[in-house]
């Protein structure tokens, strides 16, 4: 494996910073402030072939790879914007993207991948319910066969970009748990209009992410054509897991970005506040070693995800290198965006010094899209072949 980045990778990055530079911190401190959607830093994204850089491409991609969008994430994240950008690539380019790239019929691909590359149409995608939580196999909403097509049933919790988007990717059960097998069975992807009939939505009130709504989402007798079906009917639980393994790469690409950013403030800072004997704070191991503590987790994290992406991208199984890159790059990212703001003193608490909201965004990413807890889960049982605890 090589992870010494070629020209077009330079490239590329080179572009996603000029852009994140472009708009910069100030627009994001406006737009969290504002609860407003990064509308156009994803135009701009999208009018660089961002987006689409991992799709194929005869649908207006550039037909490169994962690591490609990693690098293009972490650059994003690093010049202002921090992990929350990694959400807009969540919802287009991997709910969307890689359902569609990798699943769906060749029609579908023609109608949605252009217009997900231009930025026209944007994705959110519905896994997690109230009832079921991180037990993503004991989800209730379910789809039941109505003529030729389906009726979609359920409660769907922390759907994050709802309101901008224009499809949603629910994820149902099209036959019970009582039903199959295996539990694996029985479930099935669905790309639906966010607009249709019997599919309502509310926000909810959260602590950071603001640029996002995340919200509740009712499907009440909610119509699916028999072409909605993205992959395989009741079978659809391999494929969605490369959709979420994938989201994983791109949550850790948002987080390494954002604590290469944290820890450029910081040291900045550092290197210019005299407090005491008229030196900089930063000569002080003390303000030094946590900041270095959590650089060195930082790229640890970027070199197991670049790991995962590249085995992605030569089909290989990535799926426990995708955990433990986000793993790593949660802790290193909560540790590097704490101590800038501890580095800081009371400008950090500050909303000018921007680090609170790197903050507050990164901290969701211990949380979502999988836990911590889960991720050691995986690990111990497949990766350490200990029993299942739970
Ligand atoms: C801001 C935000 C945005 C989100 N966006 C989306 C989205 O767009 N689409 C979507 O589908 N979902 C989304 N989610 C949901 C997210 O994926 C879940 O919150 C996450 O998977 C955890 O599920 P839960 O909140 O139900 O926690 P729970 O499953 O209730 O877990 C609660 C706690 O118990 C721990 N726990 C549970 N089971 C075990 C176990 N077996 N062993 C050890 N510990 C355990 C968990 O780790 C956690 O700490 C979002 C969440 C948030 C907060």
């Amino acid at each position: 494996m090589d992870f010494i980045l070629n020209d077009e990778q330079k490239m590329i990055a080179d572009t996603a910073r000029r852009i994140g530079e472009d708009f910069g911190l100030e627009y994001w401190r406006e737009l969290d402030a504002n609860k407003s959607f990064p509308a156009e830093i994803w135009q701009a994204i999208c009018d660089a072939g961002l987006s689409a850089a991992a799709l194929p491409q005869e649908y207006g991609g550039s037909g490169l790879g994962m690591l490609e969008v990693a690098i293009v994430v972490e650059a994003l994240a690093a010049s202002g914007a921090g992990s929350t950008v990694g959400q807009l690539f969540m919802n287009n380019t991997i709910f969307g993207g890689v359902s569609l790239s990798r699943f769906a019929s060749d029609a579908l691909k023609q109608a949605y991948l252009p217009k997900l590359a231009s930025g026209e149409m944007l994705f959110c995608m519905a896994l997690t319910e109230p009832n079921s939580g991180s037990n993503s196999l004991e989800i209730e909403t379910n789809a039941r066969r109505d003529g030729d097509g389906f009726r979609i049933n359920g409660r769907k919790m922390w759907i994050t970009g709802v309101p901008q988007a224009h499809k949603m990717l629910v994820i149902a059960r099209t036959k019970r748990v009582d039903e199959v097998q295996r539990r694996t069975d029985g479930i099935s992807m669905f790309l639906i209009d966010r607009d249709r009939e019997g599919l309502s939505h509310t926000p909810i009130d959260k602590v950071g992410t603001n640029t996002l709504t995340s919200s509740m989402v009712y499907l009440d007798n909610v119509w699916a054509a028999p072409d909605e079906v993205i992959g395989t009917l009741d079978s659809g639980w391999r494929e969605l897991l490369d959709v979420l393994n994938t989201e994983r790469i791109v949550t850790t690409a948002g987080l390494v970005g954002t604590a290469d950013l944290a820890l450029r403030l910081a040291v900045d800072y550092a290197n210019d506040r005299k407090v005491f004997r008229n030196v900089p704070i930063g000569t002080y191991q003390g303000i030094q070693f946590p900041m270095a503590q959590a650089y060195a987790l930082n790229e640890a994290a970027r070199l197991m995800n670049y790991k995962a992406a590249t085995l992605y991208d030569n089909d290989m199984p990535y799926g426990a290198e995708a955990n433990v890159g986000k793993l790593i790059a949660g802790e290193a990212a909560q540790l590097a965006t704490d101590r800038a703001m501890q580095t800081m003193g009371g400008m950090g608490y500050a909303k000018e010094s921007y680090v609170e909201r790197l903050w507050r965004d990164a901290r969701l990413f211990r949380i979502a899209p999988i836990s911590e807890e889960m991720i050691l889960n995986y690990i111990a049982q497949h990766n350490l072949k200990m029993p299942r605890s739970y």
